[in-house]
């Protein structure tokens, strides 16, 4: 095993489209495109913004899953899941959405990757979330990536992340090595943490294969 784990956001960077943000500004009342505008201007927590696309949310939410199952993978993960195995680097999905569309998108995929994610459990028309890995000291997000990022950098590992968005923001203050991009890149960009830009996964997968790692992360 090698002393590095890299840890990648889902919504955006695995998945092109947003999908839970997409789903319900799409398909839920306007009350979820104003939760998102808010959660997106750090109004209110992803917590809030989750509770309230789902209320405002009228429809099976079977739908959503048959959504996520239908949106396209950025083909360069399988390169980056190659690339990660070839050097043993452990790569863990961590998402501020939830496991209920993520999990059959993945499977649709094949991918089998250990994914930390918020819950969503469906009892009839009863949607319950719970947030196995809220974090007090964020108040910001419903999964606090930086606690995943913290204990891989506890345990002595090297870690790289590799996000899209604002919910990336916490981790990547974090990580050893950033691969930024869209609302990511413009806040690392506004606070000065060093990152290296991506447009697709392949990119990422590129640097990597050849890359030094500990030079990387140093040079930052
Ligand atoms: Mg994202
Ligand atoms: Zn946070």
């Amino acid at each position: 095993m090698s002393d590095a784990s890299l840890f990648i956001d889902f919504d955006g960077t695995i998945s092109p489209v947003d999908i839970s943000n997409t789903f319900f500004t799409r398909f839920a009342a306007p009350g979820a495109a104003e939760a998102v505008e808010e959660w997106r201007r750090g109004l209110i927590s992803s917590t809030e913004c989750l509770r309230r696309e789902l209320d405002a949310y009228r429809g099976d939410i079977v739908a959503l899953k048959e959504f996520a199952e239908s949106q396209p993978i950025d083909e360069g993960f399988y390169r980056l899941v190659e690339v990660c195995d070839v050097r043993g680097i452990g790569m863990v999905i961590l998402s501020d959405g939830l496991d209920y569309y993520i999990e059959p998108f993945l499977a649709k995929h094949g991918v089998e990757k250990t994914l930390h994610a918020n819950r969503l459990d469906v009892d009839g028309s009863d949607f319950v979330l719970s947030f196995p890995y809220f974090n007090e000291d964020c108040g910001r997000c419903a999964n606090c990536k930086s606690s995943h990022v913290r204990a891989a950098a506890e345990a002595g590992k090297l870690v790289i992340y590799v996000g899209d968005g604002l919910s990336d923001k916490c981790a990547a203050e974090e990580a050893d090595i950033v691969f930024a991009k869209r609302d990511l890149a413009a806040h690392c960009d506004e606070n000065g943490i060093p990152y290296i830009r991506f447009d697709g996964l392949d990119d990422v997968a590129g640097v990597i294969e050849g890359a030094d790692l500990a030079r990387l992360a140093a040079r930052e």
